[in-house]
């Protein structure tokens, strides 16, 4: 969605509308999975070479749990959004929606946890790490004096 700078009067310009989540271009296997459209309001600011925005977006995506890599939904709203961005000397238009996409991409949750972000909702896997981390240990010592037989036994043969 290229917007000329030209365009942009003095007292600022808004826009507003939706966006397809294809804008993201992400692969289906990503920790991101946008579900819906995204919806903004953006009010465009041009000074000295700079573009100033703020306004409001919101998204609807699925977040892959960093812990249990299981996919949950979660609705990034951005109430305050603001952002701005340098222009190039030669620079006469920039793509809207590029920057929408960037800007979720910067402040959605860098490592979601599915428990912290989910109201509610117990991580399967915080919960799994935690009970058997005791067993675990356990285990990795018995197995190492059974090694520490069989070697052992190696040698007798
Ligand atoms: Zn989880």
């Amino acid at each position: 969605m290229e917007i000329f700078i030209s365009e942009i009067p003095e007292e600022g310009l808004t826009r507003e509308g939706t966006l397809p989540p294809s804008i993201f271009d992400l692969s289906p296997n990503d920790s991101i999975r946008p579900t819906g459209a995204v919806t903004y309001k953006a009010n465009i600011f041009h000074f000295d070479g700079v573009l100033a925005f703020d306004g409001h977006l919101t998204g609807e995506f699925q977040l892959e749990c960093a812990t249990c890599l299981e996919y949950f939904s979660y609705v990034a709203d951005y109430p305050k959004w603001s952002s701005d961005v340098e222009l190039e000397d030669d620079q006469v238009s920039f793509d809207l929606a590029k920057l929408i996409r960037e800007d979720f991409l910067l402040d959605l949750p860098p490592s979601p946890r599915c428990d912290e972000l989910v109201e509610g909702h117990v991580c399967p896997k915080a919960h799994y790490v935690i009970k058997i981390q005791k067993p675990l240990d356990e285990e990795a010592t018995h197995d190492k004096s059974d090694n520490a037989w069989d070697v052992l036994d190696d040698l007798k043969d």
